[in-house]
């Protein structure tokens, strides 16, 4: 156990504080040199901050970001580090979706697992994309807008048609886990 007095206290808070308002202040900047509108930035926040996919929707906006992870792994020197991409797309265009897949799911507002069927493909584009790369290795986080469309499968393809879905305002009213059958072989 480590015993602080009240002064290394205050310094260690200070010291943190510090941090958090220049990191803050950097992610003010960052929207700013990227010329986005700081409304559609909430979701690549959130995800960045809190993980998964977020959307975010008001009148004149609709922004929504996608999270994949990457794992680079080095088996000869068995280190590797997890980086996380998160996709930003302000005012998306669904393109084209492929194929169809049966998965269950569950929604952060909900509290069951839901029978939804989504694209194993989908192309996407969008007013302004945004892909930030956060790099556990390194510590950071860097950010670029980059030209659709862009495409997407697997569970990335399933975050962009589960928030879009959101964005639509439709409501998925599917099977839940209690309508299976158990069935032993
Ligand atoms: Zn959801």
């Amino acid at each position: 156990m480590i015993f602080l007095d009240a002064h290394d206290y205050s310094d260690l808070d200070y010291d943190k504080l510090k941090k958090q308002l220049f990191f803050n202040l950097s992610e003010k900047k960052a929207i700013k040199d990227l010329q986005v509108q700081p409304d559609a930035f909430i979701p690549i926040l959130f995800s960045l901050k809190f993980g998964g996919d977020w959307s975010f929707k008001t009148q004149e906006l609709e922004a929504m970001a996608v999270k994949e992870k990457i794992t680079r792994y080095n088996e000869e020197e068995g280190e590797g580090y997890t980086l996380e991409r998160v996709t930003l797309f302000v005012n998306p265009i669904l393109k084209s979706m492929e194929g169809k897949v049966m998965r269950l799911e569950k929604c952060g507002d909900k509290n069951e697992r839901e029978l939804v069927e989504r694209p194993f493909r989908v192309k996407l584009d969008a007013e302004d994309i945004i892909r930030a790369e956060l790099n556990p290795s390194t510590m950071e986080i860097t950010l670029k807008k980059i030209k659709g469309p862009l495409h997407f499968s697997g569970s990335a393809a399933y975050g962009v048609s589960h928030e879009m879905e959101h964005l639509a305002g439709c409501e998925h009213t599917g099977k839940f886990i209690w309508e299976f059958k158990y069935r032993i072989e």
